[in-house]
C-alpha cells in the first residue's frame, strides 16, 4: 500500500522536477543570448532504483521541489526576466530581448524630423531586469520614450502621409488648418463629401536647434496638396437636364416598290432631368454615377417606310426592240419619283433624268457584260453595259459601283447605288440607250411617250 502511493508519488515528482529543468535550462538560454552572466548549469539526475529506506526521503524531496515550481510558476505569471533599454543614463522602458534594437532605432528615426538627427541621440544600452510582464513593450513603441530622455531634441507636430513623415509644425492647429485649407479648395455649393486619398496622420516628432520646424514653410508646402503627395477626393451631386435620343425604326411596305424610302414621321428628341453621384480627384472628374432620371418629354422615334414590292419594276418593262430585248427601269417606280430632265431637254441631253434617293439601288436594264465601271468626267460614277444586238445602256452620276468591267450581269440585278457625282443637281440616275455606239432617246425603251 505505502509502495504504491510512494511509486505515484515519485513519478509525479520526476514529472515536476523535468519541468523545473526545462525552465532553468530557458533562462540560461536567456542569459548566454544576452552575454552578459554566466550561470551555473545545474544536472538533475533522476533514478529511477532507489533502495527502500530512501523513498521516503525522496517523496518528501519531490513534495519539497513541487512547491517551489508552483512558487515559481506564481511569480512568473506576473513578472519576467526583461532587457530593460537605457539611453542618455536613464532606463526608458523594457523589451523581451536585445533583438529589438533595430525596430527602436527604426522607430525613433521615423519620429524625427530629420535623419542626421539620428547621429545625435545617445547610444541605446541593455541591462537585464526582473520586471511585471505589464511593462515589456515592442521595441517600435519606445520611440518617444527615448526621445523624451535626449536632452537636444524638443517635440512638435508632424504631418504623415502614408505613413512618411512630411514636414513638421510647431502646433498640431498649424497642420489641420493648412489640411482643412487644402480640402476647401475642391468644395462647392454641390459636394457633398470631401477627403483625402492617402492615410494622414499628425503624430509627435523631435527636432534639435538645427532642424526646428517653420510653421510658413509648412503651411505652404501642405497648401500645395501633390507636393506633399496628398490628392483630395470629392463627390459632389449635379443635376442637369440630358437629351434622350430618339431611334429610327424602319417599317416595311408591301404595298411600295422596292425602292421606296421615305420618312413617315420626323423623330424628334426628348429630355431627362439626371442627378449624378460626381466623385473628383484634385478638381478632375474621375467617376460619374447617375443616381436618379426623370423623362420630362418622351422623344418621338423616326420612322422610315421602305418599299418591298417589285411589282412596279415588271410593269414597265417593254419589248419594243427587233432584236426582242425588253428593258427594266433602271431604278425602282414609286409614286413620288419623277422625270426631272428628258431627252434634248433644250439643251442637247443624251440621255434621260429620273429622280432617286441617294444610295437607292440602280438595276441592269437588261442582261450583258459590263462595258464600263468607273469615273468618267461629267458623269461622276458611270457603268456601261454592252447587250446583244449591238445595244448599249449606260447609267451615271452613281453614288457607288458594285460590279466591274467584264462583269456579266442579270436583269435587274443591283449594279450601283443613286447618288448625284459628276455634274449634277441632286440624287439622280442619268440613263442612256445607245445603238451601234450612238446615243438615242431612252424614253420609248421605257414606255414613257416622250
Ligand atoms: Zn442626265
Amino acid at each position: 500500500m505505502f509502495t504504491k502511493i510512494n511509486a505515484v508519488i515519485s513519478d509525479a515528482a520526476k514529472s515536476v522536477a523535468k519541468t523545473a529543468i526545462s525552465a532553468l535550462n530557458k533562462t540560461v538560454h536567456i542569459l548566454n543570448v544576452l552575454g552578459t552572466k554566466t550561470v551555473k548549469f545545474f544536472k538533475v539526475n533522476i533514478v529511477n532504483t532507489l533502495t527502500s529506506s530512501k523513498r521516503f526521503a525522496v517523496v518528501v524531496g519531490g513534495i519539497g521541489v513541487a512547491a517551489c515550481v508552483v512558487l515559481a510558476m506564481l511569480f512568473a505569471n506576473f513578472n519576467t526576466i526583461a532587457v530593460s533599454v537605457i539611453t542618455n543614463g536613464q532606463i526608458v522602458g523594457y523589451v523581451s530581448d536585445s533583438s529589438e534594437l533595430d525596430d527602436i532605432m527604426s522607430s525613433v528615426a521615423n519620429s524625427l524630423t530629420s535623419d542626421e538627427d539620428l547621429t545625435k541621440v545617445d547610444d541605446i544600452k541593455f541591462g537585464l531586469a526582473v520586471v511585471s510582464k505589464s511593462v515589456v513593450e515592442n521595441g517600435a513603441d519606445l520611440a518617444i520614450s527615448v526621445l523624451e530622455a535626449q536632452d537636444d531634441f524638443s517635440s512638435a507636430a508632424g504631418l504623415y502621409v502614408n505613413g512618411e513623415f512630411v514636414v513638421s509644425a510647431s502646433d498640431q492647429k498649424v497642420i489641420t488648418n493648412a489640411l482643412e485649407n487644402l480640402k476647401n479648395k475642391y468644395v462647392t455649393a454641390d459636394t457633398k463629401s470631401v477627403s483625402f486619398l492617402e492615410e494622414v496622420a499628425i503624430k509627435t516628432v523631435y527636432y534639435t536647434d538645427e532642424t526646428a520646424p517653420s510653421d510658413d514653410v509648412a503651411t505652404t508646402l501642405i497648401s500645395n496638396g501633390t507636393k506633399v503627395g496628398l490628392n483630395v477626393q470629392t463627390t459632389s451631386l449635379v443635376s442637369s437636364t440630358k437629351t434622350i435620343e430618339y431611334d429610327v425604326v424602319t417599317k416595311h411596305d408591301s404595298n411600295r416598290v422596292v425602292g421606296y424610302n421615305r420618312i413617315s414621321v420626323l423623330g424628334k428628341d426628348g429630355s431627362a432631368e439626371v442627378k449624378e453621384l460626381v466623385t473628383s480627384v484634385n478638381g478632375s472628374e474621375v467617376e460619374t454615377v447617375v443616381v436618379d432620371e426623370k423623362v420630362v418629354e418622351t422623344p418621338i422615334n423616326q420612322i422610315i417606310v421602305k418599299g418591298t414590292s417589285t411589282n412596279g419594276m415588271s410593269t414597265v418593262q417593254k419589248t419594243l426592240t427587233s432584236k426582242g430585248i425588253s428593258f427594266l427601269w433602271p431604278i425602282a417606280v414609286t409614286s413620288d419619283m419623277y422625270i426631272s430632265s428628258t431627252w434634248g431637254d433644250g439643251r442637247g441631253h443624251h440621255g434621260i433624268d429620273i429622280t432617286g434617293d441617294y444610295g437607292t439601288p440602280i438595276y441592269a436594264s437588261y442582261e450583258g457584260t459590263v462595258a464600263y465601271a468607273g469615273w468618267s468626267g461629267e458623269y461622276g460614277y458611270l457603268i456601261v453595259i454592252n447587250h446583244k444586238g449591238g445595244y448599249q445602256t449606260a447609267y451615271a452620276h452613281m453614288s457607288s459601283i458594285y460590279v466591274k468591267a467584264g462583269q456579266t450581269v442579270k436583269t435587274g440585278e443591283v449594279i450601283a447605288g443613286c447618288g448625284s457625282t459628276g455634274v449634277a443637281t441632286g440624287d439622280h440616275v442619268h440613263f442612256e440607250v445607245r445603238i451601234g455606239g450612238t446615243r438615242v432617246n431612252p424614253a420609248p425603251y421605257l414606255g414613257l411617250g416622250y
